[in-house]
């Protein structure tokens, strides 16, 4: 399958970067990072499977960077959008699906006793911290490095995914006033949040963070880190704030307090959740919820304003009720989590066997692939892994019709349609790359 046809990709990336700037509409989907060119253009998806404008097919793990768990145009999820489409797809009223929706987040993740829909996760993690000062009267952020939020001002600071991938962590256009009030440490130890807590505690209105990390690669918690950050910000009097826009039903049908892995879920309870990605079914979505009392601070309850004319529209909302039902199907998540396992321990045996140091951070169902021989447990040690041989290794799959995230940083996700099939062939496709990467 080598040097595939990409002919009409490169002739619409050439036609888009003079309309649209860089030519993407999300800079994540650019292929900078991996050698440059034309990133490939797709024209339908169905299943595990993608298909590009030049009619090539791909196993696709990139999976829209986490919300396609079920797959591309799921029968069920296709049904509720259609039926959206067919009923209106926005009212600018309430509706009885955004009840239904709230419901089924409320069930599956405890700590949310009141729930708002929003449009993205950056929209979800900033109401939060609107929230959050709302609430405790302070300014200040506290934020792990490497962990990506979306794009709002303040979490733009030491920002994984994206921002690392093209080299700016640190955006240009936020004003000094505003990055001064984000303090960033590091991930999976607690005496840098101990320090920031000592010296600005009773300024932080909360500490923010990935519970499972998925924007430096996959990164879990080390044992007690998420008990001792509650506990921190708890005495300092700060709010815990879980970006869950990727882990809430990545894993499991729940949130990452809610994950059987962790003994205890009342010592890593947060105060306030941001989700995204899955709970809108491949639609545009997010919400945010948490206690009761500081949810009590959004308008038109509270003093924080936050609104949305398409927050909670039917088509998005519709669209996550249904892939929350496929979610709940017995058995869904040990099959992703088996492909998973099958696939990663096939990955890691076909580099070793060739000679190619490779760290793969396993977490149920997904993973990341790290170029280097070092574990990769804080964004320190994810920069330090070899991005030249990840982009050689993506080019490599690419070319056998597997398709990764563009980036060093992002994740491999099953879904629910990927298949053992699937898995032998990416295997393959793996076996044969490597062995080109030893000849370099
Ligand atoms: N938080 C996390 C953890 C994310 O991974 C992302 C997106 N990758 C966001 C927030 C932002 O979500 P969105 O792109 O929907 O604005």
């Amino acid at each position: 399958m080598a040097n595939i046809n990409r002919e009409k990709s490169t002739r619409l990336y050439e036609e888009a970067q003079q309309h649209i700037v860089g030519g993407v509409n999300s800079p994540s989907r650019s292929f900078k990072a991996v050698g440059g060119g034309a990133p490939v253009f797709m024209e339908r998806g169905e299943g595990a499977y993608f298909w590009d404008v030049d009619g090539n097919k791909y196993i696709d793990y990139l999976a829209a960077f986490g919300p396609i768990i079920t797959g591309h145009a799921h029968p069920h999820v296709t049904d509720a959008i259609v039926r959206a489409a067919r009923t209106g797809t926005l009212f600018g009223t309430a509706t009885e699906h955004e009840i239904r929706l709230a419901e089924a987040l409320k069930t599956a993740i405890p700590s949310m006793d009141k729930v708002r829909f929003v449009n993205s996760g950056t929209e979800a993690v900033m109401t939060t911290i609107r929230a959050a000062r709302a609430f405790t009267g302070r300014n200040k952020i506290i934020k792990f490095a490497g962990c990506y939020h979306g794009h709002a001002d303040l979490v733009l600071v030491a920002a994984g995914s994206g921002p690392s991938t093209l080299g700016i962590p640190d955006s240009a256009g936020i004003p000094p006033s505003i990055a001064s009030e984000v303090i960033t440490v590091p991930f999976n130890e607690l005496d840098g949040l101990r320090q920031a807590l000592e010296r600005w505690g009773d300024e932080v209105a909360a500490v923010m963070v990935e519970p499972i990390v998925g924007n430096f690669g996959m990164v879990m918690p080390k044992p007690g880190f998420l008990e001792g950050l509650c506990k921190l910000a708890r005495d300092a009097g700060a709010l815990v704030i879980y970006d869950e826009v990727i882990s809430a039903f990545r894993f499991h049908y729940g949130s990452t307090q809610t994950l059987p892995l962790f003994p205890d879920h009342e010592a890593i309870r947060p105060d306030l959740t941001a989700l995204g990605k899955i709970i809108g079914g491949g639609l545009p979505i997010g919400a945010y919820g948490g206690r009761a009392d500081i949810m009590a601070m959004i308008a038109p309850l509270g003093p924080a304003y936050q609104a949305g004319t398409m927050a909670g529209n039917p088509a998005s909302v519709l669209a996550g009720i249904a892939c929350l039902e496929v979610l709940r199907e017995p058995g869904v998540y040990d099959r992703m989590e088996a492909l998973a396992t099958r696939l990663a321990d096939g990955l890691q045996a076909s580099a070793d066997r060739n000679g190619i140091p490779l760290t793969i951070n396993r977490i149920l169902g997904a993973f990341s692939t790290h170029f280097c021989a070092h574990p990769v447990t804080d964004y320190e040690e994810a920069q330090g892994s070899d991005g030249e041989r990840f982009a050689r290794f993506f080019r490599l799959m690419l070319e056998r019709g597997i398709y990764l995230a563009p980036s060093k940083y992002e994740a491999w996700f099953l879904t629910t349609a990927h298949s053992d099939a699937d898995i032998d062939q990416t295997l393959e496709a793996a076996e044969q790359s490597f062995r080109e990467m030893a000849k370099d």
